[in-house]
């Protein structure tokens, strides 16, 4: 039998919590749940789960805490984080791409919407550990190695989201194209992803903070998109 995608919930409210659970449950995953910030690091670090959905206001250590520890760990990095968030305004998505969560979802959310962004998010992350050929793409001083999910920027190791890095490699595969927002979406998450041309925005903001003096390489073309300067 297929192994079940496990997936780790960490929600302090128990109705939530169980909601979720049972949705994702009935869609053929796998579900651990922990309560707090800090038994949900324990067992994402453990359990190693697929993808955690991961709850802003928490008791204690608060999501975005609990999601920089997970995105600073060479362990637990490459695991997609959907950050659970009952406001909707941009600056909290802003905040919550910086601490390295890979998408947003409001509360309150319908099941169906839920799953579908958790099986947008498996998908992504999909590729890159299929991809058996340790192969490393670099330009500019960005190197990107696929196989380790790994970027460096003049030799140095950088954090990036799961989405950024994405889009990144995306863009440093195919140097000199420019890619219109929607490409850029269409490229990363496929095309049942309700993700806006914004929230590109955002994350090239976000790609390119962190790719420091590099980061000018990734060019805005006005009125088309965006593409990684050629050699
Ligand atoms: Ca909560």
């Amino acid at each position: 039998m297929e192994r079940k995608e496990k997936l780790l919930i960490v929600e302090d409210e128990a109705d939530i919590r169980e909601l979720v659970s049972f949705n994702l449950e009935m869609s053929g995953y796998e579900v651990i749940k922990a309560a707090d910030g800090e038994a949900g690091l324990d067992i994402a670090r453990s359990h190693h789960p697929d993808l955690i959905l991961l709850d802003l206001m928490l008791p204690g250590m608060d999501g975005l805490q609990v999601c920089r520890q997970l995105k600073a760990d060479q362990q637990t990095r490459g695991i997609p984080v959907l950050m659970l968030t009952a406001r909707a305004e941009e600056d909290d998505q802003v905040i919550g791409f910086d601490s390295g969560a890979d998408d947003y979802i409001t509360k309150p959310f319908s099941p169906r919407v839920l799953v579908a962004r958790v099986k947008a998010a498996l998908r992504r992350i999909g590729p890159a550990q299929e991809t058996s050929s340790h192969r490393v793409v670099e330009i500019h001083g960005i190197g990107i190695d696929s196989a380790r999910h790994e970027i460096r920027v003049d030799g140095q190791p950088v954090v990036f989201s799961a989405t950024e890095f994405s889009i990144l490699r995306f863009l440093v595969e195919n140097p000199g194209w420019v890619f219109s927002r929607n490409q850029i979406i269409d490229a990363v998450k496929g095309e049942d992803y309700p993700v806006t041309a914004r929230s590109v925005d955002v994350q090239i903001l976000g790609i390119r903070k962190k790719l420091g003096e590099r980061g000018e390489f990734v060019e805005t073309v006005r009125g088309v998109g965006y593409r990684m300067r050629g050699e």
